[in-house]
């Protein structure tokens, strides 16, 4: 990660789905999963299967339409598998990391899908190091993998995840094949999303509910901050082990605010509904009177309609409009490299549409503002066209910290929030005015207390313990130099 000071390898950002059927071949079911969750991660996929003898692997790097051809998935044998979509860090491209991560050990055959970062890795390699174990890349994913081969040769296969759970120190969600085996771990914390869903034919666990509903199967639940889920073989049912318990959860709100499709539930919420309450919050703690309201697309499209729907309940004269295009074209303008590929890149993938601006107040909504580089230029284009006047509302608070827990922001340095107030940011952007919206406000969207979610990068305060960072909780760093320490053996 550009911050990479306290990171322990490679941010990731990630969707990860494990599957579990009555004879039916994984593959496929698995590829259309990893489909909807691509919005999660562009760099690499992957899928791992078992046919109950032995594993079978491809992973490639690209789009999930273009890693797998038609003899890939043949080849991908077995009613049981894991995948992975892994995002791409700033300028990396690195195939070391593509996931899922396959070993096979003397304990059985292990693939690993992970989504999130973990704190400890460092520490946890050397000690693995120490102890012979040899790796190839510097993620994250292995060391799990490597813990939990470990743990397998002395322990069952409930009593093993846990001694790799009680040793691990982050945020993950993972599927993970042992074998024909697939299970589904959430961190103690949640800090990540992963849920349940039920096929025709078995079951299935995904980052997001949006890959259970193209599968047209149900959404169970939640998997629990803490739990372990063991999907049966044969696609006939699931177990539930509660491993870890914690007293608070850190669930990230960034995935409802960006990150995570609209149409995907997460955490009991659907993420549409509480991008336009969002948005309606906004509306109520800084609304601003304009002739038109305007989303910028597409993220900032759900916060934008509920802006104005509660700015015309309220009896405001209000056009909502969608008055920038976007061109579905251009890569990702957020990675560019430099600045100025930024900035040119912004230019090309949005577009003012004249008539509807021209000699009009407009507001404009996103969802965040992380370097600045799409509100400077929006305003300008908006301007340029014959605005007269633009005002911001964003639909987070202002991004102050980077995120060490899985989602590539900026280092601290490149945010335009960090460390400066709110009128310093405006006149840097150009707006008439500029609001965020509060903690409060998301907290109360999503019906947890401040305490339940994970706030380090609009607050610089983590719920994990990172080394240089201040923490907002009570934690203990697990003893990683005892692998069994707190593990009772019964
Ligand atoms: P910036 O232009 O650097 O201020 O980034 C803000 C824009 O990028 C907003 O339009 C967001 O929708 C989008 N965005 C926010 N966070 C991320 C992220 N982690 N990765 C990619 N895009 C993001």
């Amino acid at each position: 990660m550009p911050d990479g000071r306290h990171s322990d390898g490679p941010t990731e950002k990630c969707g990860v789905v494990g599957v579990s059927l009555d004879g039916r071949d994984a593959a496929r079911p698995l590829y259309y999963a990893l489909y909807a969750l691509q919005h999660r991660g562009q760099e690499s996929a992957g899928i791992v299967t078992h046919d109950g003898f032995q594993q079978h692997s491809h992973v490639e790097m690209g789009l999930v339409g273009d890693a797998f051809g038609e003899g890939d998935l043949e080849a991908l044998k077995g009613p049981t598998g894991v995948g992975h979509v892994r995002y791409p860090t700033a300028g990396s491209v690195n195939s070391c990391c593509a996931q899922p991560f396959s070993v096979s050990f003397k304990s059985g055959s292990l693939g690993l899908s992970h989504n999130g970062n973990l704190v400890n890795t460092a520490e946890l390699r050397e000690e693995l190091a120490a102890s012979g174990h040899a790796f190839t890349s510097d993620g994250d994913t292995e060391v799990i993998a490597h813990d939990l081969a470990r743990n397998l040769l002395e322990a069952d296969l409930i009593r093993a995840v846990k001694r790799t759970m009680d040793r691990i120190h982050g945020s993950y969600s993972l599927t993970i094949a042992h074998d024909d085996t697939i299970l589904g771990v959430r961190d103690p914390q949640g800090n990540r999303p992963l849920c349940i869903g039920e096929l025709d034919d078995g079951y299935i666990l995904a980052s997001e509910s949006a890959a259970i509903d193209v599968l047209d199967g149900d959404l169970i639940r939640d998997v629990r901050p803490g739990e372990l889920v063991v999907l049966e073989e044969d696609g006939a049912g699931f177990d539930s082990y509660q491993l870890v318990e914690q007293d608070n959860t850190a669930h990230c709100f960034f995935e409802h605010v960006y990150f995570a499709r609209p149409d995907s539930r997460i955490d009991g919420n659907l993420v549409y509904d509480v991008r336009r309450e969002l948005g309606r919050k906004l509306w109520e703690e800084s609304g601003v009177d304009s002739d038109v309201v305007l989303p910028v697309p597409d993220s900032g499209r759900a916060f934008a309609s509920g802006y104005a729907e509660a700015a015309q309940d309220d009896g405001a004269d209000v056009e909502f409009a969608e008055g920038l295009m976007k061109n579905r074209y251009v890569g990702r303008t957020f990675i560019m490299p430099t600045q100025d590929a930024r900035e040119r890149a912004v230019r090309l993938k949005l577009n003012p549409i004249r008539d509807v601006v021209e000699g009009r107040t407009v507001t404009v909504i996103d969802d965040s503002i992380v370097r600045g580089t799409t509100s400077t230029q929006l305003v300008k284009l908006l301007n340029d066209v014959g605005a007269e006047a633009v005002h911001m509302r964003i639909g987070a608070p202002e991004i102050v910290a980077p995120c060490y827990m899985g989602i590539d922001m900026a280092s601290r340095e490149e945010l335009i929030a960090a460390g400066r107030d709110t009128d310093e940011i405006r006149e840097d952007v150009g707006a008439e005015s500029l609001s965020y919206l509060s903690i409060d406000a998301v907290a109360a969207a999503l019906e947890e207390s401040r305490a339940d979610l994970c706030l380090g990068c609009v607050t610089g305060e983590y719920p994990y313990d990172i080394e240089g960072e201040s923490t907002d909780r009570d934690i203990v760093r697990p003893d990683i130099e005892d692998p069994h320490a707190g593990v009772a053996d019964d």
